[in-house]
C-alpha cells in the first residue's frame, strides 16, 4: 500500500505550492505523498471522498492564546483546533519568563496541535490583566529573562511579545517598542510583535522602530490611532511603506480588534493583511464573536478578498514566520500530512465585528474534516 489515507476528488487550494484544482491527496507515514488528479485507491488503506469539498493545508492560527491569564485555552485547545480545520497556533505572548514553564508543560502533555509561542516582555505575560496592565508597572519588563526563554526554547519560543496600549506599558512613548526591539535582538534577531489596539501614540512613531520580520498585530482595530490615524480614511503612507519594507500586518480578530469599516476601506485601499489570525481566547471562541480561524477568515471573503489569497495568509504566510516553511502551511510532498477539508456553503450568515457591526454573509466557511500528521483528528458530524 502506498498511501495510508486517500482525500479524493475535492477542489485543492494551496496557494503557498501554487496548487489548484481538483486533485487526490495521498498521505503516507504521517506525510503528504503526493498530491495529482487521480491517484490509485486500490493503493491506500482508507480512502476518504471530499468531492464537492475545498482541501486546504490544515490553518495556521498566527495569533492565539493557549495560557493567557494563566489557563484559558489551556487543555481544551485541541478541542478548537480540530473542528475549524486548525492544526498549527503561535500563543501570542500569553507567558513570559516567569510562568513560560507553565505554557511548556501544557503543551508537553496535553496538547497535539502544533504550536509556537511569542515570549512576552512582560515577566508574568498576560496574566490579570484587568488588575492593570502586564507593563505598565516597569519593573516587570525582564528583557534578560524574555530573550534567555527565547534562547532556551528554540523548538518553542519564536520572538518577542509587547502589547502597547492604554494602561498596558510604563509610559506612552516609544521607548517600550525600542526595548522589545533590543529584547529580540538579544535573543539572537527574532521577530518582536506588537499590540497596537487603542494606542495613545501614533502609530507611525512606534513602527519607525521595528524592522522587517517584526509584527503589527490587531492591524484592523477601529480604536485611537490605528493604520488609517485619527481620520479613519485613508491607510497612511508610513504604514503602506512598512508593509512594502517587510513589516507584517497581521488582522488578529479578538474580542477588541476587527471594524467591519476599516477593513472594507483598507481592502478597498489594496492594503491586505499579512497573516489572518483569531486572537481567540476562551471567550472569544464560546460567547464570539470570533468563534474560529474559518469565521474570520468568511468575513474577510465577505468584503471581497479573494479566497486564494485568503487561505495563504491563514496557511503558507503564517507558516513561514514561524519557522515552518516548507514543512506545514504547505501540501507539498514531504511536509508533515496536516489538511483541512471545508464546505463552502451558501446561505445568510449573520456575523459581528467587534464594535457592534454585522454584516450578512452569503458564503460561509465550515470545517469538515481535519487530518493532522496523516490522521483524522475531526469529522464533522453529519447533519
Ligand atoms: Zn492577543
Amino acid at each position: 500500500m502506498q498511501y495510508d489515507l486517500l482525500l479524493t476528488g475535492g477542489e485543492v487550494l494551496d496557494p503557498g505550492a501554487g496548487l489548484r484544482g481538483v486533485m487526490d491527496v495521498g498521505i503516507a507515514g504521517g506525510k503528504i505523498a503526493a498530491v495529482a488528479a487521480s491517484l490509485p485507491t486500490d493503493q491506500a488503506r482508507r480512502t476518504l471522498s471530499v468531492k464537492g469539498r475545498l482541501v486546504t493545508p490544515g490553518l495556521v492560527d498566527m495569533h492565539a492564546h493557549v495560557l493567557v491569564n494563566g489557563h484559558d485555552m489551556g487543555i481544551h485547545t485541541d478541542r478548537y483546533c480540530r473542528a475549524s480545520g486548525v492544526t498549527t497556533l503561535c500563543d501570542a505572548g500569553s507567558t513570559g519568563s516567569a510562568n513560560f514553564a507553565a505554557l511548556r508543560s501544557v503543551l508537553d502533555n496535553h496538547v497535539r496541535t502544533r504550536i509556537r509561542a511569542f515570549v512576552n516582555l512582560s515577566a508574568i505575560g498576560i496574566t490579570g490583566t484587568s488588575r492593570g496592565g502586564e507593563l505598565s508597572h516597569f519593573p516587570y519588563a525582564d528583557p534578560e529573562g524574555c530573550a534567555r526563554t527565547i534562547s532556551e526554547n528554540p523548538d518553542l519560543a519564536i520572538g518577542v511579545k509587547l502589547r502597547f496600549g492604554p494602561d498596558l506599558v510604563w509610559e506612552y512613548s516609544a521607548e517600550p517598542v525600542k526595548l522589545a526591539r533590543r529584547t529580540a535582538d538579544m535573543a539572537g534577531g527574532v521577530p518582536m510583535m506588537m499590540h497596537i489596539t487603542d494606542s495613545p501614540v501614533p502609530l507611525p512613531e512606534l513602527i519607525a522602530h521595528m524592522q522587517p520580520g517584526d509584527i503589527v498585530t490587531h492591524c484592523y482595530h477601529g480604536r485611537n490611532h490605528g493604520i488609517m490615524g485619527q481620520e479613519k480614511q485613508f491607510v497612511l503612507k508610513e504604514v503602506v511603506e512598512a508593509q512594502r519594507a517587510g513589516i507584517v500586518f497581521d488582522c488578529a480578530h479578538g474580542r477588541n480588534h476587527f471594524n467591519f469599516r476599516m477593513i472594507e476601506k483598507a481592502l478597498e485601499q489594496g492594503f491586505l493583511p499579512d497573516t489572518i489570525s483569531t486572537d481567540l481566547t476562551l471567550t472569544s471562541a464560546t460567547q464570539g464573536p470570533v468563534w474560529d480561524l474559518p469565521t474570520t477568515m468568511t468575513k474577510l471573503l465577505h468584503f471581497g478578498m479573494p479566497l486564494e489569497e485568503i487561505v495563504r495568509r491563514a496557511t503558507a504566510a503564517p507558516a513561514r514566520i514561524m519557522g515552518y516553511e516548507g514543512t506545514v502551511g504547505t501540501l507539498k510532498p514531504g511536509a508533515n500530512a496536516d489538511v483541512a477539508v471545508f464546505g463552502l456553503r451558501d446561505g445568510s450568515f449573520e456575523l459581528r465585528d467587534t464594535d457592534g457591526n454585522t454584516i450578512t454573509a452569503k458564503r460561509r466557511l465550515l470545517a469538515h474534516v481535519t487530518v493532522k500528521d496523516g490522521r483524522i483528528w475531526y469529522e464533522r458530524p453529519a447533519e
